[in-house]
């Protein structure tokens, strides 16, 4: 067991140094928080999650989530945590405080989700899908859904999850075939069946409320259609009693991974007698659901940041003990052993973890700020941020997540055969983090949406206020000696990528929808590398001001130090990358369309 998963250090030099949440402060929707609060309250978070999560998360990976007869058992941290998150009000942490919120800046919740997902990523999911839901109830729901479900489930009694994907509807979710039929009583009687859905069910919990996709009996075809719906496991009685809601708990999935996260399958009305309550208005539920669907994303990212940090304290703590061979340079055979922390090729794959969990983070925050400051604006400052977080969220859910999963690949890679074993952590956390590119939108996915959709939002000028705001980052680091040379390389990146969006553009000009789209993966992973290069620019602007200034000692120089070496490593090891994907994109070779001949055999 490693002894440390993220770095309070650097959370506070993002959040206060690199992306100024004090700036918040000044709005009266955050006026009640200060620097020093803000503080307290990560502190409190670590704190929380040394105690209540890190120490089990090799327990809950064993303790595989178990069904019997109807029933699904679940580690009892889980309603501990539940309960704790609960009582402490951090299952309301970003609402208003007259619905019992916290109103805490997303930019801080946030640093809830990274905390304990880099502790324990089998216990963070279910206050954080309660969060979700209970969240479309305050933006959407009427009073007697806030009256009735509110309060149980910011206080961690109430379960709350999301219940989109249906068997045939995954991607695709305007697919879905779940009816909802409206009875004389007001409420729909709901029938279908929904697959995967995470903390759907588990023993010990009051009752489960699953804010649901359905059709409305005779609703139009496809995503116009869809509403949403609450559908409790258990409905409050006219005698104010829970009785069952017809919700069937039909099974539960074995995983590669998040063993201790429960996935099920719900049967969904099976004796026809499942009430489901309309939230907002008839067939506007997966609008709705895009606000809990877009949170979600950004969450991923930082889980996937997460547990990449996790990943790479414990390789870095590893490669500081484990001893082998000697250093290339000094084969005097008479010397002992040197720690595996001393060769290039570990401390390539180490840097490379540290680039993609630090630059990760770093671009969760930044998403969140957007999100903070569009809440607190008005008009076209409003409109602004927006888009900004818009254009943004496909990266910040893919990069943590598909990047995350190499570097923790490489973390496992530093452990050698320890990290292909049971013994440490890394290859629990190598199989827990995979499915952050698969949930909430799979990188494909995210990547057609970025590409398809959100470069071309509001006529290109999300894409625009993008470009602007990284050449804001690179003006200020080119008046930097030390940093001018980084901001040079960033220039020429965002051009190639203005170069191969352009060329896209020419082929989505055609009409030919598909090409157009074919590399949309490799489109996103060029703009996340650029998008990150942006964020280690920024952390690199903030570290060179506090070495110029050259008031840091010991440990604390050797932060900042460490922060510019990264950024000089993003640039020469991570960023090029660009290059060959550039390559692939405009080639013109079209070899992934299908075509009449299919060559796959
Ligand atoms: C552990 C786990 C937990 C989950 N939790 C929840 C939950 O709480 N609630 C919930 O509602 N769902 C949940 N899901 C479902 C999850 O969101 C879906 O699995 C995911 O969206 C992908 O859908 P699918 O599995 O049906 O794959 P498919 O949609 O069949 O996709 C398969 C592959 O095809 C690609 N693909 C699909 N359509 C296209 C297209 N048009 N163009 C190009 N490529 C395409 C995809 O990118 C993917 O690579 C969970 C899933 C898992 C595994």
């Amino acid at each position: 067991m490693a002894s440390e998963y993220v770095s309070l250090q650097n959370i506070k030099f993002l959040l206060h140094d690199v992306h100024r949440v004090e700036d918040l402060m000044q709005y009266p929707l955050y006026a009640d928080y200060d620097g020093d609060s803000i503080d307290m309250i990560i502190d409190t978070l670590k704190e929380l999650a040394d105690e209540y999560l890190f120490p089990y998360l090799e327990e809950c990976d064993r303790f595989e989530v178990q069904y019997e007869n109807g029933k699904v058992k679940v580690h009892p941290q889980i309603l501990k945590v539940m309960q704790m998150m609960g009582e402490n009000g951090w299952i309301g942490a970003p609402y208003p405080v007259e619905v019992g919120g916290m109103q805490l800046p997303h930019m801080v919740a946030i640093l809830n989700e990274y905390i304990f997902a880099a502790a324990n990523n089998n216990l963070n999911g279910y206050p954080s899908l309660t969060m979700g839901a209970a969240g479309l109830i305050i933006s959407f729901g009427n009073e007697e859904l806030i009256e009735t479900y509110l309060e149980k489930m910011l206080t961690g009694k109430w379960q709350g999850t999301m219940a989109l994907t249906e068997p045939q509807a995954g991607s695709s979710l305007s697919d879905i075939t779940t009816i909802a039929v409206p009875t004389y009583a007001g409420h729909y009687q709901i029938k279908g069946t929904k697959t995967f859905i995470s903390a759907g069910d588990y023993e010990g919990i009051e009752n489960v409320v699953h804010l649901t996709l359905a059709k409305i009996e005779g609703a139009p075809a496809g995503a116009k259609g869809i509403s949403l719906f609450v559908v409790p496991k258990s409905r409050v009685g006219a005698d104010g009693k829970l009785q069952p809601n017809g919700v069937a708990t039909a099974g539960i999935f074995h995983k590669l991974g998040q063993r201790g996260y429960v996935t099920t399958q719900l049967a969904l009305g099976d004796d026809d007698n499942c009430h489901g309550y309309l939230v907002g208005e008839p067939h506007h539920g997966l609008a709705y659901m895009f606000q809990m669907m877009n949170a979600s994303r950004i969450s991923v990212g930082s889980h996937g940041a997460g547990i990449a940090s996790a990943a790479y304290h414990a390789s870095l703590e590893f490669a500081r003990e484990r001893t082998q061979g000697r250093r290339w340079n000094d084969r005097d055979l008479t010397l002992p052993q040197t720690e595996i922390v001393n060769h290039p090729d570990i401390r390539r794959m180490l840097f490379m973890q540290k680039a993609i969990a630090e630059g990760g983070l770093s671009l969760v925050l930044q998403c969140t700020r957007y999100e903070d400051l569009h809440a607190v604006s008005d008009g076209e400052e409003k409109e602004k941020y927006y888009l900004l977080l818009e254009l943004l969220t496909p990266l910040v859910k893919t990069f943590p997540a598909d990047a995350g999963i190499q570097s923790v690949s490489h973390g496992l890679q530093v452990l050698g055969g320890s990290g292909f074993c049971e013994d440490y952590p890394l290859e629990q956390y190598y199989r827990d983090i995979r499915i952050m590119s698969i949930y909430e939108g799979t990188t494909g996915m995210q990547s057609l949406d970025l590409l398809g959709r959100k470069v071309q939002l509001n006529k290109g000028l999300a894409f625009k206020l993008f470009l602007g705001e990284m050449q804001q980052t690179m003006a200020e680091a080119a008046d930097m000696p030390e940093l001018q040379k980084y901001a040079g390389q960033l220039k020429s990146e965002v051009e190639k990528l203005v170069g191969v969006t352009k060329h896209l553009g020419k082929i989505a000009a055609t009409g030919d929808i598909e090409l157009f789209l074919a590399d949309a993966t490799p489109y996103q992973q060029m703009f996340s590398l650029v998008a990150i290069a942006w964020q280690w620019l920024k952390q690199g602007i903030t570290a060179n001001k506090v070495l110029q200034a050259q008031e840091k000692q010991g440990d604390d120089l050797k932060f900042y130090q460490s922060k510019l070496h990264t950024l000089k490593f993003f640039y020469v090891y991570e960023l090029p990358k660009t290059e060959a994907l550039a390559a692939a994109i405009t080639s013109g070779e079209n070899l992934t369309v299908l075509k009449d001949d299919d060559l796959l055999i």
